[in-house]
């Protein structure tokens, strides 16, 4: 995960007024009120997820398009939603990202998710979500994990839920981080 972060180079997905800071470990504006996670973020949850090789990988809240990068660096295959239309289109003009044809951008309410491309091996949630979300859960593989930032307040706890082969769901609790909300709808 630390070599895949390494070989990205994170001030492209970033104004290049923040050219000099981009390698901070700090979160930035992305523009439409919104954030680019900051890299403990999302190397905390990128590790959270286990990833295995060629997993199907559902993120919701593309924004920046970092940490689908991130993901697709990996080995997996990402398939990400954007509620936000602006930012969604800022991404069809991203020259960088023709180095990832495989990312799937998705215009759309991340509660929803994508029933027809479903179900996925993981689920990685960017944005806080006041519950987990339960689409999301359906949409899970038996075996599946979601990495969730859970709590409507100031901060979150990070959260991983795996959906057991019986459907039930376990849940554990990590540390605690501040992200911008999940919306409903698309704007
Ligand atoms: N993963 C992003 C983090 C962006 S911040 C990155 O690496 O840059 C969180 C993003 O989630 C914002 O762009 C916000 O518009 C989006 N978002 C919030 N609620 C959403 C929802 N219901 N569905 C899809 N995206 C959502």
């Amino acid at each position: 995960m630390l070599e895949a972060i390494d070989r990205i180079p994170r001030h492209f997905f970033l104004d290049s007024a923040f050219d000099e800071k981009a390698y901070e470990d700090k979160a930035f504006p992305i523009g439409e009120g919104q954030t680019i996670s900051q890299p403990y973020t999302v190397a905390y949850q990128t590790q959270l997820l286990e990833l295995k090789p060629f997993n199907k990988v559902l993120e919701i809240g593309t924004g920046s398009a970092y940490q689908a990068v991130v993901l697709a660096e990996m080995g997996v295959q990402v398939y990400t939603i954007e509620r936000q239309k602006k930012l969604f289109d800022n991404n069809k003009t991203f020259a960088f990202l023709k180095k990832y044809p495989s990312i799937k951008f998705f215009y759309g309410d991340g509660y929803e998710g994508l029933p027809t491309y479903g179900p996925f091996d993981r689920v990685i949630i960017t944005a806080a979500a006041p519950e987990i979300p339960p689409k999301l859960i359906e949409q899970l593989k038996p075996g599946g994990m979601m990495v969730i930032p859970l709590g409507a307040g100031d901060s979150q706890q990070m959260m991983r839920v795996t959906k057991l082969e019986s459907g039930a769901v376990k849940e554990e609790v990590f540390d605690r981080f501040s992200f911008v909300p999940m919306l409903g709808g698309k704007k």
